[in-house]
């Protein structure tokens, strides 16, 4: 397997020219390559060749040919599935299993957009005056994607996919930890038919490139997965020329468990709904509400279960669990517990480094966490859940929607009207009743409020990638 060094930009690897970026294999702590950031002319090259191979081709690609293409791009990954999942685990410390999941969901992203090309339709409508009058939704330009290091390949995917589908070119730029999956990607899809120039990767820092990206007058569209306080900051500066953006942040989900539902089978799935990923998950359901009359079995549940998580070497087919990605990471998380600490909050299980190499990290369940404390309020992107008892509904979704963030949640629940109605009170994106599974390729997946604006996957992502022209023929 060659782990790739450098930008790839018209088609292949290129000296970057802008500041190496050392990558640390968070599980072993040990230095696992350095790669060749973009420096300014390589951001310059990637985009105006991005633009011109959008104006020389692929905009005006037929159709047809253009799922073609993608659905080459689908099969290729799915031949290197598994040296994608040994770098994401070996630059994140993803565990492999998980690593594997994932480069499956790319491939089905890739699939399901080359599908989705010839099945996107404008209308005709029957304006008041006569005539003819439709819609079409066109390519806008250059896309420049921004994403995070927790997902890096599949979100790579899936807002490459939609942009490139509906006829537009792409630049992407990984986050720093992870930018050797991203690279591949460009490399693989290219070797799969994607013309020179379609699908540029810059790896290098968000503060240079990032700013570069949004600020560059070739770039019609911001689609960014990330903080809530970068999103801000790319909203602002693409206000200057009125850039499309799509942002997907943060988030501090909840996780309702009703006292009439099956609270076991969701004791022993909800620790999974938070610690998976070790906590660094947007949707990450951190904020449990269960009804007070089987508080106290639930909890005693859902600690058993956290102990029984595997966690260690994420190059082990069985670990569920691996390393935080960076000791930055663990340390902004170990201040969270610091504060949980000193605010009385009871540790049920956790809290500690277990005795081992890695950024490792105990999942940790709390207790006794007031309203105001910062592990209740903040998104802390780490495995800490805090579970509080409830006694009335009302008053429960009024502190489920006290929280700026709203990305996703679970309920469960056996009575259908309060499903329905519980469903429909809880303000955020994506909801989930009886089970956590939040991300399904062809359903809209993105946040109200604070956790961002537009819409990753299904169609809604790919209608996100045009302008709506309407065109009346007079008769
Ligand atoms: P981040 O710091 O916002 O970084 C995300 C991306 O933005 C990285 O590629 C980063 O590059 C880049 N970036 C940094 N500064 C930038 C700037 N000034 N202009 C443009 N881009 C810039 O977030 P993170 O620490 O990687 O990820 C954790 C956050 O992402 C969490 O808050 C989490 O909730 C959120 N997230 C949300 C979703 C979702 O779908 N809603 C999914 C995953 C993660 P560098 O790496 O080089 O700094
Ligand atoms: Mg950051």
């Amino acid at each position: 397997m060659t782990i790739p060094t450098q930008p790839f930009v018209d088609g292949h690897y290129q000296a970057g020219g802008g500041k190496p970026i050392t990558l640390i294999n968070p599980a072993t702590e040990e230095t696992l390559i350095e790669v060749s950031g973009a420096g300014e002319p390589a951001i310059t090259a990637a985009v105006e060749s991005a633009h011109h191979a959008w104006k020389s081709g692929w905009r005006d690609l037929a159709p047809g040919k253009r799922t073609e293409i993608l659905f080459n791009v689908a099969r290729k990954l799915r031949e290197h599935a598994e040296e994608i999942a040994q770098l994401e685990m070996q630059q994140i410390g993803k565990p492999i299993a998980d690593a594997r999941d994932e480069a499956g969901l790319g491939a089905r992203v890739f699939e399901y957009y080359a599908g989705a090309v010839t099945k996107f339709y404008g209308q005709t409508i029957p304006v008041s005056s006569g005539g003819f009058d439709f819609t079409l939704r066109e390519s806008m330009g250059v896309v420049a994607a921004i994403v995070p290091w927790n997902f890096p390949f599949p979100i790579a995917c899936w807002k490459a996919a939609p942009a490139l589908a509906a006829g537009n070119c792409v630049v992407l730029k990984p986050a720093s930890l992870s930018p050797l999956t991203a690279l591949k990607l460009g490399e693989i899809a290219h070797a799969a038919g994607l013309p020179k120039g379609v699908l540029q990767v810059l790896p290098g820092s968000g503060s240079t490139i990032g700013d570069a990206l949004v600020t560059h007058p070739l770039i019609r569209k911001i689609s960014f997965t990330g903080s809530t306080e970068i999103g801000r900051h790319i909203m602002s500066l693409a206000s200057r020329d009125l850039k499309r953006i799509s942002l997907e942040l943060g988030g501090k989900s909840p996780n309702i468990v009703f006292a009439d539902s099956n609270w076991e089978l969701a004791a022993e799935k909800s620790p999974m709904s938070v610690f998976a990923n070790t906590g660094q998950d947007c949707c990450a359901r951190s904020r449990m509400f269960v009804e007070r009359s089987v508080y106290e079995p639930f909890v005693e549940k859902f600690i058993a279960a956290t102990k029984a998580l595997v966690i260690g070497d994420p190059a082990k087919e069985a670990t569920q669990i691996g390393p935080l990605v960076a000791t930055g990471q663990r340390a902004s998380v170990e201040e969270f517990l610091a504060d949980a600490r000193q605010s009385g909050s009871t540790f049920a299980c956790g809290g500690n480094r277990p005795e081992t190499k890695g950024y490792f990290l105990e999942p940790t369940v709390l207790l006794d966490v007031g309203k105001g404390d910062r592990c209740w309020r903040e998104e802390i992107f780490g495995p800490v859940v805090a579970i509080v008892p409830f006694d009335d509904e009302v008053e429960m979704l009024e502190e489920v929607n006290a929280s700026p963030y709203g990305l996703s949640g679970s309920l469960w629940t056996n009575d259908l009207s309060r499903a329905l109605r519980v469903s429909r009170a809880v303000q955020c994106g994506v909801l989930s009743v009886n089970t956590h599974s939040s991300v399904h390729v062809e359903a809209p997946f993105g946040g109200f409020k604070t956790s961002g604006i537009g819409r990753d996957l299904g169609m809604a992502a790919m209608e996100g990638y045009t302008e709506l022209k309407n065109v009346y023929i007079a008769s």
